[in-house]
């Protein structure tokens, strides 16, 4: 009987097409194959292939790609991530997929030369030179060569037809050399020991142990949706657990979680350890490379052609024991995946906010599933969602609850900044700035945070009030004094900061409203103008390698006082930094996110946190205006345990998550008119039944970026409605997309912007 096979394309298409099979050729589900698509022929991977009478009228498969098939566990997590997202199917096979480029393919063989005997025909000056230099026989990169007989790189070449050097290809350098498990264990005290043996003990239960007892297997907020066939019926076999690590700024975690990767190692699995891109440093990979021996292969967006090609080859060959990679790591072929570390599981920068709206902690815990391998959840500040399924026993729990080695977590204290003004024109109370002097005066380092980049995020004509906006965005511009320019942060639209008005054409009466970094230093110039300052922010020149050269300037104690912005707040370990200065504790409580208590709680942990790792105890200073709020007392107070409590009882008597669902439609167009009455008919549609609100369409905050109008709708829903196919029947029933409107759905949305 003649075979068709269901072709999932990597391309914004929500199902699989059918193809026939020509005879003889032999397909397996996961397979890549070539196919003809319109006009042009293209990839696709067999999602399922089948015996049919018919099919005839079908076109054919044009042939098999040799490269190595889907694991079944991607095929299973790109149907769960396209039916939780919504996401179209082959945009979520896209994510898995990355086929190599013809760059990659056609990398260029390193070559070594060495000397062959043979005399050369033409003995030149400068053959003569690079003979010598290769007169022991050893072997040596061509440029390597030319260099140090200090010819250029045709000597050699010429040498190479002449005969005089041989040319051998190499081995391509390894991307990973495999980590030793046992290269440098470091000794942990007692509580991390414990933790250690806790940890280990989950991730692999004896023969005796007895069979899980608490109620895993809701992995997600889409609980009971989506059967994981691989995942055993329950008590029938051990399940991987996910365990959250919650252990506070300087308890070690990191070493804790080494130790369940090199258990890991040892048994001959894979480990990937996701990081927020933002973490991905210099730092964390020395450490790993203490401990393990040698650097981890990573994976991020800037991990260039061939390199990406061949870690993911040697994950597919089960070569790479560790990856060390952000949120498209999850993505990556493992043929053995043992062990899934999310550091930071509380980090926003976790969302991927375009394409694909999915969350990477919540899809690790997805993969773990799928695998049955265990997931750690790191963290000093979980988020409210991790809490309550550890609470609940859908996670393990194990804490960390004291810093390594005795050290104390810095006090914290508030400047009211009702009563301790700065002078005019000036944004570091006075309180501070007596603490930084203290802190500057006895060698230590001071840090003052302000989540600002830029020098001021408003620019005001004080002659007719114009203040300047983005033409793309519904934004105000920023003023960035290095760089003499007025930037959106939005789209990135750039003018160069005018000297007149451009409205009144007042000359010389711009003020910047309000600080950013920029702005600080330069206040902290003229407090301080003998110390060593440096500034922090992402946009600065020099770009990535700049910044680690700085962090580790800083981490080396070269600066006395450190501005920045979030980049500094996280993971680093600064062991002369004593002080903490948070220059607007206040900045995130008023944005109306329901999320935005606790982001503001994680952050302002997180850098006072930064403060006294070293051998001197540290201390922080939250400069607000609001120090009796809910969230500041929390942190003044280091009730963590209270600020949990009442935040996950506020969610829950608001229904919101994870005790209720959310989801957000976001409309845009290139005209007001048309986004606005997209969105209108799509709530005329909603037919909301019991348990279910839609709210919307409003204007979203962000109304316009990049030239497109947008309005939201919300969804919210009781826990057990599922959200998924309410979404579809709904966006089915819906107004047809027209012109240039565009709908994106984000489910679980962490941005409501
Ligand atoms: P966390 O991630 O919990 O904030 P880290 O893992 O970064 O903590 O550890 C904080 C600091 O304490 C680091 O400088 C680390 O090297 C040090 N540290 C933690 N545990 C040990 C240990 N067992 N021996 C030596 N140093 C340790
Ligand atoms: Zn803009």
């Amino acid at each position: 009987m003649p075979c068709i096979a269901e072709i999932l394309i990597p391309l914004a298409l929500d199902s699989a097409y059918s193809y026939a099979v020509p005879a003889g050729l032999d397909l397996s589900v996961g397979e890549v194959v070539q196919i003809p698509l319109g006009p042009r022929e293209t990839v696709g991977v067999v999602w399922g292939v089948r015996q049919s009478p018919g099919g005839s009228n079908l076109r054919a498969v044009t042939g098999r790609i040799d490269v190595p098939a889907l694991p079944d566990a991607l095929r299973e997590l790109v149907d769960w991530l396209a039916r939780y997202t919504l996401a179209p199917k082959g945009s979520a096979l896209a994510m898995a997929l990355r086929l190599p480029d013809e760059a990659a393919l056609t990398e260029t063989v390193r070559v070594g030369v060495r000397i062959s005997g043979k005399a050369p025909a033409r003995p030149t000056a400068a053959r003569t030179k690079v003979l010598a230099a290769a007169a022991d026989g050893a072997m040596r990169g061509k440029s390597a060569l030319a260099k140090e007989a200090g010819v250029s790189l045709s000597v050699v070449d010429g040498l190479i037809d002449d005969g005089a050097l041989e040319a051998v290809a190499l081995a391509p350098e390894p991307v990973a050399l495999p980590p030793d498990p046992d290269h440098a264990r470091v000794p942990l005290s007692e509580a991390q020991e414990a933790a250690v043996r806790e940890l280990v003990a989950l991730m692999n239960p004896g023969p005796e142990a007895p069979p899980p007892t608490d109620a895993i297997g809701d992995p997600l907020p889409a609980d009971g949706q989506t059967p994981l066939t691989k995942v055993p019926p329950p008590g029938a076999e051990h399940k991987a657990p996910t365990i959250l690590l919650e252990g506070v700024t300087g308890s070690g975690k990191t070493e804790v979680y080494f130790e369940a990767v090199a258990d890991c190692v040892r048994r001959g699995h894979q480990a990937l350890i996701l990081m927020p891109e933002i973490a991905l440093t210099a730092q964390f990979l020395d450490r790993f490379a203490e401990r393990f021996g040698v650097r981890p292969a990573t994976w991020h967006s800037g991990v260039g052609g061939k390199r990406r090609e061949r870690v993911r080859a040697g994950v597919t060959a089960g070569e790479i024991a560790v990856v060390v990679g952000a949120r498209s790591a999850l993505f990556l072929p493992f043929a053995d995946l043992g062990l899934i570390v999310v550091d930071e599981e509380h980090e926003a920068a976790y969302k991927q906010e375009d394409g694909v709206h999915y969350h990477a902690r919540d899809m690790a815990v997805v993969r773990g599933r799928i695998e049955n391998c265990p997931v750690v959840l790191a963290s000093a500040t979980p988020s409210i969602e991790t809490r309550v399924n550890a609470e609940r026993g859908r996670y393990r729990r194990i804490a960390l609850p004291e810093r390594f080695g005795g050290r104390r977590l810095p006090d914290i204290a508030a400047i009211d900044m009702r009563a301790d003004k700065p002078e005019r024109g000036r944004f570091i109370a006075q309180a501070l700035v007596a603490a930084v002097r203290e802190t500057v005066e006895s060698g230590d380092q001071a840090l003052l945070f302000l989540n600002r980049r830029g020098y001021a995020p408003l620019t005001l004509c004080r002659a007719c009030g114009h203040r300047y906006q983005c033409r793309n965005c519904s934004t105000w511009l920023v003023e960035h004094r290095f760089r003499r320019a007025l930037v959106c942060h939005q789209c990135g639209y750039a003018e160069r900061r005018p000297d007149s008005c451009s409205e009144c054409g007042t000359f010389d009466n711009l003020t910047p409203c309000g600080p950013g970094v920029e702005r600080i230093a330069e206040e902290v110039a003229e407090l301080f103008p003998d110390k060593r300052v440096i500034v922090l922010s992402s946009d600065f020149p020099g770009g990535a390698e700049r910044l680690r050269a700085e962090l580790q300037t800083v981490a080396e104690g070269g600066c006395d006082i450190v501005i920045g912005t979030q980049l500094v707040a996280k993971g680093h370990n600064f062991p002369h930094l004593t002080l903490v200065g948070v220059l607007d504790a206040d900045i995130g409580l008023t944005s109306g996110d329901p999320r935005a208590a606790e982001r503001t709680f994680q952050l302002l942990q997180q850098v006072t946190g930064r403060a006294g790792r070293g051998e001197k105890p540290g201390r922080a200073l939250l400069q607000t205006y609001q120090p009796d709020h809910p969230v500041i007392a929390a942190l003044l107070s280091g009730e963590s345990e209270r600020f949990y409590e009442e935040e996950i009882g506020a969610r829950e008597a608001a229904g919101l998550p994870p005790f209720g669902r959310l989801a957000a439609l976001i409309v845009s167009a290139n005209e007001r008119e048309v986004a606005e009455a997209h969105g209108q008919a799509l709530a005329r549609a909603a037919e909301p039944p019991d348990g279910v609100m839609v709210l919307g369409p409003a204007e979203a905050p962000l109304a316009l970026i990049r030239g497109r109008y947008r309005f939201r709708l919300l969804v919210k829903t009781e826990r057990a409605v599922d959200l998924q196919t309410y979404l579809r029947d709904w966006l089915a029933r819906g107004p047809k997309i027209r012109g240039n409107v565009k709908v994106a759905i984000d489910v679980d949305p962490q941005s409501f912007l």
